[in-house]
């Protein structure tokens, strides 16, 4: 059971909860990403339990009609115990999911695991034509490059500022910094990038630069916000643009939570406010 404080950001435990969510979220014009929580596992078991789970999801998906995809976690996928794991367990995945026509996205984890996130990544997305998305993080300074790269190859991208904390030689931390990056590689895909584009971010300044390229360049675009925050915005959003919800579900929140509240204050207040009204 998903307690009080974490309600407000994960949509249960179960995948018929989150599908729930999933079809009120749709009546209301928004699209779904559906993740199973669940993180940095060591051992075998929980990996393919959590794969097992993503196969059976993409064929509930198919079978329910709903507008929703999947977002998978590499270090879910066993990337800690191996590459190996990683990427044959990816595979399997997007395998089931093409065979359902359910997109497959792929969040990017700490910096240590770009470079192997980023390959397995390729190699599934060239094997399939697309049908895949990776996420970049504009806090990393390799990304200007890797967004480079990733012109050339099938799928979608998601931008997003980044939740982790990398050391100084890796990342920038300045706040102001970190935007000017992100609006920097947003211009370099709607200029570049033919596959997708999606703007992971709750900030008004991110979202409008992309609207502006939007209308510039043409190249089409989604706005991608997580569940609990800013949903009136998502709502309001989703009347002109294709407005997707990153919707978590499952027992395994805390990370989740904790780095929800690391980001921003405000959202442990919502938590707080959740567990004393009850
Ligand atoms: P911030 O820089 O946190 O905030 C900027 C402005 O946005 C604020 O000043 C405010 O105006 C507005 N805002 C932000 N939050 C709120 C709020 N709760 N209520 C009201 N206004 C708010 N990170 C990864 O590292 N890897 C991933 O795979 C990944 N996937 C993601 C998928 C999606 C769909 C999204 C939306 C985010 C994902 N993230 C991921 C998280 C991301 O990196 C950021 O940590 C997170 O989105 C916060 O950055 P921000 O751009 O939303 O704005």
């Amino acid at each position: 059971m998903i307690p009080p404080i974490a309600n407000r950001f994960v949509a249960g435990d179960s995948p018929a909860e989150a599908l729930e969510h999933v079809r009120r979220l749709n009546e209301r014009d928004v699209k779904a990403i559906v993740n199973l929580l669940g993180e940095h596992y060591d051992e075998r078991d929980p990996v393919a339990a959590d794969a097992a789970e993503y196969r059976r999801l993409v064929a509930d998906i198919a079978g329910s009609r709903l507008e929703a995809c999947i977002s998978v976690k590499p270090s879910q996928l066993g990337l800690d115990i191996g590459e190996d794991v990683f990427r044959s367990e990816l595979t399997a995945i997007v395998n089931a999911a093409a065979e359902h026509g359910v997109f497959v996205w792929i969040d990017m984890e700490d910096h240590t695991t770009t470079d192997a996130t980023l390959d397995a990544f390729e190699t599934v997305a060239r094997e399939q034509g697309g049908g895949v998305g990776i996420c970049v993080q504009a806090n990393l300074k390799r990304t200007r490059a890797d967004v480079r790269h990733l012109a050339d190859v099938p799928g979608k991208v998601r931008f997003v500022k980044g939740a982790y904390d990398p050391p100084a030689d890796v990342a920038y931390a300045d706040g102001a910094r970190i935007d000017q990056e992100y609006r920097t590689l947003l211009e370099y895909a709607f200029e570049h990038y033919d596959g997708g584009i999606g703007v992971g971010s709750h900030d008004p300044a991110m979202l409008e630069y992309a609207t502006a390229l939007h209308e510039r360049t043409g190249t089409a675009f989604e706005i991608q916000m997580l569940m609990g925050v800013r949903e009136d915005a998502q709502y309001e959003l989703a009347d002109e643009y294709e407005v997707w919800q990153y919707v978590p579900y499952g027992e395994r929140w805390k990370s989740y939570f904790y780095r929800r509240v690391m980001e921003r204050r405000e959202n442990l207040r919502f938590a707080l406010r959740a567990v004393l009204t009850g």
